[in-house]
């Protein structure tokens, strides 16, 4: 890889840490056990992923038998809903419009062929639900709710406690996908009042393909893997040792590093907001400017094509994004703008930008610089 270009996509992924890499080598050579074996080779492979099962809980506040490891964000996503809604009687899900595909397209999936009632929460025009929505839309049927904690495109967060003050009182169990929000924000199951929880290790510079669903002690979980005794049963598959060690090690440092972490993306992220803001005319923030993650930046440029933008500053060097990953290929603009209230016309007009720990304020100012002149040169 050039060494010289800019990588502003940390929503999408992050690099891996040599501190990962350097706990996951083992695991990939000599320490070759499966967990499940009772012999010395097994038992050095359990013990591995019991460590990593405990730094993942200690990074949400959990405990180690609440984490199921699963193949990334979207498994855990699937696990949760699916497993909440399949052999209920009559099933009804509330969820939000700005979901991450991993959520919209399987409650889709459910109500296409599940039988499932599905209540699409609307949000305003900064990205947030309104908890009283959620109460107005819960029936007698309703068995899970799923918001998401800190959305991958705008970067808004949730009123998570206020939701789960309802989902509490109503005794029914709240499902959030925190894949964003872990790295960046605090996390603790308890504060939020969530029962279920997923987490992806590739946006906290662990392994891609790893990742957990947190299941609240006493929550009902159907497996949709079936097989072995794996995870307590609740999902089926020798354990992928050396990508799960990887995403314990990225979750103590997180843990470790956050506070730090916070000031310094939340600095540059500052910085690029006002560089573009007071540089390049015609442009506004979309989302919330408060509720937000401090990693991600999302800026509407009129008249523009995000997509337009996006190629003439990756020819320059610099990787952002129209979106989510998963929306990138595709013409389609953003739905999270789109249930903001915005024209087709503005979502399509928005870049997005996430920055990582590597971000540099000299990243920030050749960013600006090359930005300046891509718009000059598309506004001409
Ligand atoms: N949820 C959110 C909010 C995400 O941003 C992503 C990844 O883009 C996912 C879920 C899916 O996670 P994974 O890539 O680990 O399947």
């Amino acid at each position: 890889m050039d060494h010289d270009r800019i990588y502003l996509d940390h929503n999408a992924t992050t690099p891996l840490r040599s501190e990962v890499l350097d706990a996951m080598l083992p695991y990939l050579g000599a320490v070759f056990g499966n967990p499940s074996s009772i012999h010395t080779y097994g038992q050095e492979a359990r013990r591995a992923v019991d460590r990593a099962r405990q730094q993942v809980a200690e990074l949400i506040g959990a405990r180690p038998a609440e984490i199921i490891f699963t193949s990334g964000g979207t498994e855990a996503d699937n696990l949760a809903l699916r497993g909440r809604v399949i052999g209920v009687e009559r099933p009804h899900v509330v969820t939000s419009a700005v979901e991450h595909p991993a959520v919209l397209n399987t409650c889709r999936d459910l109500e296409r062929r599940g039988g499932v009632e599905v209540t699409y929460l609307p949000v305003d025009a900064s990205g947030q639900v309104d908890p009283s929505a959620l109460e107005a839309a819960l029936t007698s049927h309703t068995c899970l709710v799923s918001v998401m904690l800190a959305n991958n495109d705008v970067g808004t967060l949730q009123p998570l406690e206020a939701l789960a003050q309802v989902t509490t009182r109503r005794g029914l169990p709240l499902h959030t996908d925190a894949v964003q929000a872990a790295g960046k924000l605090p996390l603790d199951v308890d504060r939020l009042g969530v029962d279920l929880l997923a987490l992806s290790s590739h946006k906290i510079y662990g392994p891609k393909g790893s990742g957990a669903l947190y299941v609240r002690q006493g929550t009902l979980l159907a497996a949709q893997l079936t097989g072995g005794e794996h995870e307590r049963g609740r999902r089926a598959g020798t354990e992928n040792v050396a990508a799960i060690v990887g995403f314990g090690e990225a979750c103590a440092l997180a843990k470790a590093e956050l506070e730090r972490e916070v000031v310094h993306l939340t600095a540059l992220r500052d910085q690029l907001q006002t560089g573009i803001l007071t540089r390049v005319e015609r442009t506004r923030v979309n989302g919330l400017e408060t509720q937000r993650l401090p990693n991600t930046l999302n800026i509407g440029f009129s008249g523009l094509e995000g997509e337009d933008l996006l190629l003439n500053l990756d020819l320059l060097g610099v990787a952002a994004s129209t979106g989510s990953a998963c929306s990138s290929g595709t013409v389609d603009p953003s739905h999270v703008l789109i249930a903001m209230g915005q024209t087709r016309e503005q979502a399509a007009s928005a870049l997005r930008f996430s920055l990582g720990r590597d971000s540099t304020e000299q990243d920030v100012d050749q960013t600006l610089t090359l930005l300046e002149q891509v718009v000059a040169a598309l506004r001409s």
